[in-house]
């Protein structure tokens, strides 16, 4: 798909935002300078990094106003996504996208907006950075230059902030980054009530890989085993090595019948062929818990353990097989 046309895009879109795993997160202090960088370079009342989920855009920093999100219907730069280029309104009372908007018509009186998308390397807006003003003003050349460069430090503090978050050795999520995304999942389901599951995978007999054709042959059939289960997730869907030999899936708006088809898929995914690992060809298969998400599970580590407890089951029978909170039909 060409980048341009990845402003048509909303689930790739989304799916790319749900991937940096930033969402809901706690304030950053690099996200909170720029903010005020932009205020005090511009001399805007009020600027932010607007982040736009599927309802809401969610602030990752804003200064000028005392809230972390609004609705998308009232969002000046949800308009800003849908262009690859600044986004001005020098008055908001005169645009007919914006005059009557609350944000223009009450409470905090928005005249002017400056919005700068903010594109991911493979094309896709996430939010943008944007400097608002309470009074009708005009943007110039400059300006415009200055927050562009502000948007691309942006940008490369969400890249830095995911590779701090990957184990060098997969690619995969850390431990750390997934457990805290788990959370946020478990706060989300609180909230919209929507459906959330964990898969733990864990490679059978591994022990054996290392001592048979040695530690990095080992490594490699870790690499390509994540590889493997990475091309087999949908859009959306986390992938995070626990630690060792095992790791685990968190899927979003999943429930226990659709994990427990992924497990499957992943299973048969890794078990299908021999993988190539440092010059030799093996065989080798992961044993899967599931474990869909239920009012009593209340932090990531339960949830976590619950599937891992199921994990021990698929070994105990025998290997090679998933083992689910819900039995199947
Ligand atoms: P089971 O089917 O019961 O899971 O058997 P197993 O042999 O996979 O289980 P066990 O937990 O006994 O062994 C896991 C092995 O994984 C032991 C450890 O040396 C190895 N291991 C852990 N981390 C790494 C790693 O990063 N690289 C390599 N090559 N081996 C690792
Ligand atoms: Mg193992
Ligand atoms: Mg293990």
């Amino acid at each position: 798909m060409k980048h341009n046309q990845r402003v048509q895009d909303e689930m790739g879109r989304l799916a790319a935002l749900r991937r940096y795993a930033i969402l809901d997160t706690p304030a950053a202090e690099p996200f909170d300078k720029l903010t005020q960088l932009v205020r005090d370079v511009l001399g805007v009342p009020i600027a932010a990094v607007s982040l736009v989920d599927a309802e809401r855009q969610w602030f990752k920093s804003i200064v000028g106003l005392p809230v972390c999100e609004t609705s998308r219907e009232v969002s000046f730069c949800s308009h800003a996504i849908r262009r690859n280029e600044p986004m001005l309104v020098p008055d908001a009372t005169e645009d007919p996208r914006f005059a009557m908007n609350p944000l223009v018509t009450g409470d905090p009186g928005i005249r002017s907006y400056l919005g700068i998308p903010l594109t991911t390397p493979d094309g896709y807006n996430l939010g943008a950075l944007c400097a608002i003003d309470t009074q009708p003003r005009r943007f110039d050349a400059t300006q415009i230059a200055v927050m562009q460069s502000f948007a691309n430090l942006v940008l490369n503090e969400l890249e830095l902030r995911q590779i701090a978050m990957s184990d060098g050795l997969t690619g995969a999520m850390t431990r750390r980054g997934l457990v805290e995304a788990a959370e946020r999942e478990i706060a989300r389901s609180r909230r919209y009530g929507s459906a959330a599951s964990v898969i733990v995978l864990d490679v059978d007999h591994f022990k054996l890989v290392n001592d048979v054709y040695g530690h990095p042959t080992g490594d490699a059939v870790l690499r390509m085993i994540a590889q493997r289960c990475m091309g087999a997730l949908r859009e959306g869907d986390l992938f995070g090595r626990l630690g060792g030999e095992e790791f685990a899936v968190l899927l979003p708006q999943t429930d226990a019948k659709g994990a427990l088809d992924l497990a499957e898929r992943l299973r048969e995914v890794v078990a299908a062929a021999p993988v190539d690992a440092n010059g030799v060809s093996l065989r080798v298969t992961a044993s899967f818990g599931v474990c869909s998400l239920t009012g009593d599970i209340e932090t990531a580590d339960v949830w976590l353990a619950v599937a891992d407890a199921l994990l021990y089951e698929a070994k105990a029978g025998g290997r090679n097989c998933c083992r689910s909170s819900v039995p199947s039909q």
